[in-house]
This record gives C-alpha cells, sequence and structure tokens, in this order.
C-alpha cells in the first residue's frame, strides 16, 4: 500500500472532510525574483478548484510545487499527509498520486498511445505488463479514444492527444488532477472534447485544481475559484459570488479584461 494512503479508509458513513493538499505560507524564488509569496492554500478530497490570473502571476509555479516538479523554498506542503522535503520515496509517491496535465500534453513522441499509457505504471511496478495494459485500454475507453491506441501522438488530433494525456495521468491512478491551461494550445473546435472530459472526471469526483481562462468551465464545474496576481492569491470564492461580486480591484480589473 503506499505510504500516503489514508490510514483508515473513508467509509460511506465517513463524511468528514478529507485535507488532500495543504500549502501554509509558501514562498518561493526563481533567483531574487519572487514567484509565490505567502500561498496559504487547503484542498479538500473531491474539491473542484480553478485557478485564474494573469500571465505571469504564479499559477504555474503553484501547481508544479504541488507535485515538486518545482521546489519552494520556505513554508510548508502537505499532500496526502507527506510532506514535501527533498526526500526522494515521497516526491515518487506524490507523483503517484497527483497527476498533471499540461498546455502542450507532453506525450513521448517516439511511443504508441497505448505505450505512453502503460511505460510509467510498468517501470514503476505497479502493474505487469497485460495488467498495465488492461488498465490502459478501460481509460482510454473512459477518454472515448480506444481506436487510437496503436498510434503515435502525431497521429493523433491535439483535442486527441490531450484525452491521452488525461488518461496517462489517470493510469497511474491519480487521486488529485493538477491541470495547466489544458486547452489553451487546442483549435476552439478541439476545446470541448477536452473540457467534457474534465467534466466527467469532475463528476466522477475526483480533486481536481485546474490553471484556465476558461470560464464558463469555472462556472459548471468549480466549487472554488482563486485569482491569483504577483505571487498571491489574492481572492477566493464561489463561481458564484466570485463572478458576480469580486472584491478586489485587480480581479476585476482581470476579470473585466476576459469578458
Ligand atoms: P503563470 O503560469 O501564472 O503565467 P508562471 O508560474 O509560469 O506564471 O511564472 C511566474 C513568473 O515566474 C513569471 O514572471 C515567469 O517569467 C517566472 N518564471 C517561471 N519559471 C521560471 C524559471 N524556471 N526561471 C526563472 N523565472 C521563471
Ligand atoms: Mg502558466
Amino acid at each position: 500500500m503506499s505510504a500516503l494512503q489514508p490510514d483508515t479508509p473513508a467509509s460511506t458513513t465517513d463524511n468528514r472532510a478529507e485535507l488532500v493538499i495543504r500549502m501554509v505560507g509558501v514562498q518561493k524564488w526563481y533567483g531574487d525574483f519572487q514567484v509565490l509569496r505567502d500561498i496559504d492554500l487547503e484542498v479538500q478530497r473531491g474539491e473542484r478548484i480553478v485557478i485564474c490570473g494573469p500571465s505571469g502571476s504564479g499559477k504555474s509555479t503553484l501547481l508544479r510545487c504541488i507535485n515538486r516538479l518545482e521546489e519552494h523554498q520556505q513554508g510548508q506542503i502537505v499532500v496526502n499527509r507527506a510532506e514535501l522535503t527533498a526526500d526522494m520515496r515521497r516526491i515518487d509517491a506524490v507523483r503517484r498520486d497527483v497527476g498533471m496535465v499540461f498546455q502542450h500534453f507532453n506525450l513521448f513522441p517516439h511511443l504508441t498511445i497505448l505505450e505512453n499509457c502503460t511505460l510509467a505504471p510498468v517501470w514503476s511496478k505497479k502493474y505487469t505488463p497485460k495488467e498495465a495494459k488492461e488498465v490502459a485500454m478501460s481509460y482510454l475507453e473512459r477518454v472515448r479514444i480506444p481506436e487510437q491506441a496503436n498510434k503515435y501522438p502525431s497521429q493523433l488530433s491535439g483535442g486527441q492527444q490531450q484525452r491521452v494525456a488525461i488518461a496517462r495521468a489517470l493510469c497511474m491512478g491519480s487521486k488529485v488532477m493538477l491541470f495547466d491551461e489544458p486547452t489553451s494550445a487546442l483549435d476552439p473546435e478541439m476545446v470541448k472534447e477536452v473540457l467534457d472530459t474534465m467534466v466527467s472526471l469532475a463528476d466522477d469526483g475526483m480533486t481536481m485544481l485546474s490553471v484556465t481562462h476558461e470560464m464558463n468551465f469555472a462556472r459548471q464545474v468549480a466549487n472554488r475559484v482563486i485569482f491569483m496576481d504577483q505571487g498571491t492569491i489574492v481572492e477566493q470564492a464561489e463561481p458564484k459570488e466570485f463572478f458576480s461580486n469580486p472584491k478586489h480591484e485587480r480581479t476585476r480589473l482581470f476579470l473585466s479584461q476576459l469578458l
């Protein structure tokens, strides 16, 4: 069993909220430039959070710190009860439990769709090759492209590639999904198929943090919208409140530029 599994499995009668991500006073610098300032953030199991804000405000860096693609310098980040430190064992476990989907898909171009989905589960010995293939096919069906399994990424549309990237993360058994502008690189006609996949994950109760400027998605799916600017969380609220009654001038300015 993973070190990150809850000590006691949640039973159907246990309605207590379960904290999945906890960031306290997180600070991060790139050289002299402070990219994250005093980030406090708690995410409960099953929450669907949308993060928005101007380019350069630190949204990607925040996500990347949660699965330790980037290191923070001060403060505390706890993911599924494991504090993120330089301890490699924990980092591997965190990456297994926290899947990430990037703007540019990041599929391995020389591997087939199926191999993209089975590589990490087999390499990490999570599954035998046969099991990994079965799991991969079930998730490729889940994102509605099982017929593409033996093709290469370059033979797929952007929307299909992004759905493979989502399936690949699910194959590792991710319990939390981080999406970093997953539709920004897509042609408009492909945005919907990726958003629909994300909506269906949300409907299944997946814990999700999504950086996106798709505000209709935020309205439909998010239980909380976070606005970042200059490395800080400026404001967060339920979507209805966030869009109808933004408290801060910077949030109002940002929203007025989107609409
Ligand atoms: P966002 O995703 O909100 O656009 P990022 O987290 O990508 O913002 O970047 C925040 C700031 O940090 C930007 O000013 C960016 O130029 C800077 N930055 C991002 N990555 C690096 C890096 N590896 N080295 C130095 N500066 C970086
Ligand atoms: Mg970014």
